[in-house]
C-alpha cells in the first residue's frame, strides 16, 4: 500500500470554499470499518455542484469529495466484507457528510458497500454510477407504479443527453418503450436516437410557462430538470400516468397546480438515490445487469484524470457534459 495518496479535499476558505488535491496517508481516513483502495469514481452534476461551489454539497469540511466509487476491499472489521471483495458505493451521503471517492483509498461503513455486479468491470459501474443507477430507480418505480406498459404511448425523458437522461432511455427502449427526449442539444439527436429515442422535443419547448393542463401526451416519464419543464410534463401527462422525478438541473421550483393530479389522476413520484434501501440499489443494479446495452454504455462514457476534475466540474454545471465521466483517481 503506497504511505501517501492524493485525494481532492474540498476545505474552507473564508467564507467560501477552497478546492486543492491533498497527499494523504490511510490514518487520515474516517475511522470506519472498511478500508477500500479505489479505482474509479465518477462526475454527477451533485459533485459538479459540491466541486465549483456552485452548491453547498459539502456539509462538513474539511470534506473528499466524489459520491461514487468502485474498488476494492483491503482490510475490514465486518464480517459481511473480506479482502478482495469488489465493491461499489453510491451516495449515502459521501461528499455531503462523509468522506468520498476522489481518492485513491477510503475507509466507509459496511452497510453502504454493494457488491460489484458480476455482469460490470469497476469501470462500466462507475460509467453507470449515480447517475445511471438512478435512472434504473426512475425505471423501476414507473413499472411498480404499473399503468405504464412498453406499446402504449410515448414516455418522457427530460435532461435527456446528460448521465440520467442517457442511461434512462437506454433502459426504457430496451424494454420496448418509445422514448421522446426532451434535450436543449439539437447535435445531440443522432447520439439520443442511438441509445433508443425516437421523438425529440426542444429543452425551451418544455421549459416556457404553460397552461395547468395540456394536450394529454406521455403515458410516463423520467425527469432531470425540475421546475417549469416538471409542471408541463404533469400537465402534458395523461390520464393515470406518472413521471418520476428526480433532478433540479433546470430549477429546485415547481411552479405547477394540482389539476393533473385531482383531474386526470396524474402521479409525481420522488426518487431519491442517497438513502435508498440496499434492496432497492440491487434491484436497479440488477436491471441495468439486464438491460443495459454494453456498447450503448461505452458509446455514453469517456474517462478522464482526477487532475482535470475542476474544469469538469464546471462543463457539467453549464449542461457541456455529454453521457457520464468516469474519474481515474489513480
Ligand atoms: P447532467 O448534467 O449529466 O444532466 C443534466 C441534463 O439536464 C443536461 O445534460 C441537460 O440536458 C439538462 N439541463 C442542464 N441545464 C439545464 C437547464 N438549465 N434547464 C433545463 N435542462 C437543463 O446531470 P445528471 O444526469 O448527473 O443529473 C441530472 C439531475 O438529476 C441533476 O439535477 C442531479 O442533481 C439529479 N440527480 C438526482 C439524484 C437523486 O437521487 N434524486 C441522483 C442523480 C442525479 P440536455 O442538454 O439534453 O438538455
Amino acid at each position: 500500500m503506497s504511505a501517501t495518496f492524493r485525494a481532492l479535499v474540498i476545505d474552507k476558505d473564508g467564507d467560501s470554499q477552497n478546492v486543492s488535491f491533498r497527499e494523504l496517508q490511510t490514518s487520515d481516513l474516517p475511522d470506519h470499518d472498511v478500508l477500500v483502495e479505489i479505482e474509479y469514481s465518477t462526475l454527477n452534476y451533485k459533485d459538479g455542484l459540491a466541486v465549483s461551489g456552485k452548491g453547498r454539497i459539502a456539509r462538513r469540511l474539511p470534506m473528499v469529495g466524489g459520491i461514487d466509487l468502485a474498488g476494492t476491499v483491503v482490510e475490514s472489521r465486518s464480517e459481511a466484507w473480506n479482502p478482495g471483495d469488489k465493491i461499489i458505493v453510491n451516495g449515502w451521503g459521501l461528499s455531503e457528510t462523509e468522506w468520498g471517492g476522489y481518492s485513491r483509498f477510503q475507509r466507509l461503513k459496511p452497510e453502504w458497500l454493494t457488491r460489484l455486479p458480476a455482469a460490470f468491470t469497476p469501470l462500466q459501474a462507475m460509467a453507470i454510477g449515480t447517475a445511471g443507477y438512478t435512472a434504473a430507480l426512475c425505471v423501476d418505480a414507473l413499472e411498480d407504479w404499473g399503468r405504464i406498459a412498453p406499446g402504449e404511448g410515448e414516455v418522457l425523458v427530460t435532461g435527456a443527453a446528460g448521465g440520467v437522461g442517457s442511461v434512462a432511455i437506454s433502459l426504457l427502449a430496451a424494454k420496448g418503450y418509445v422514448v421522446t427526449a426532451a434535450t436543449g442539444r439539437p447535435e445531440t439527436h443522432d447520439y439520443l436516437a442511438g441509445l433508443g429515442a425516437s421523438g425529440f422535443i426542444s429543452r425551451e419547448e418544455l421549459a416556457a410557462k404553460g397552461g395547468p393542463l395540456q394536450k394529454e401526451r406521455w403515458t410516463g416519464g423520467v425527469d432531470a430538470v425540475g421546475s417549469t419543464t416538471l409542471a408541463n410534463a404533469l400537465a402534458q401527462t395523461v390520464r393515470g400516468g406518472a413521471i418520476a422525478a428526480c433532478g433540479l438541473a433546470g430549477g429546485a421550483d415547481l411552479p405547477a397546480t394540482v389539476l393533473p393530479h385531482i383531474l386526470r389522476s396524474v402521479t409525481l413520484i420522488g426518487v431519491d438515490s442517497v438513502m435508498a434501501p440496499q434492496e432497492q440499489r440491487e434491484r436497479a443494479w440488477a436491471r441495468l445487469a439486464r438491460d443495459l446495452d454494453r456498447t450503448k454504455l461505452e458509446a455514453i462514457t469517456r474517462v478522464e484524470p482526477m487532475s482535470n476534475i475542476k474544469a469538469l466540474a464546471d462543463d457539467i454545471i453549464a449542461g457541456n457534459v455529454r453521457g457520464r465521466v468516469v474519474i481515474d483517481v489513480n
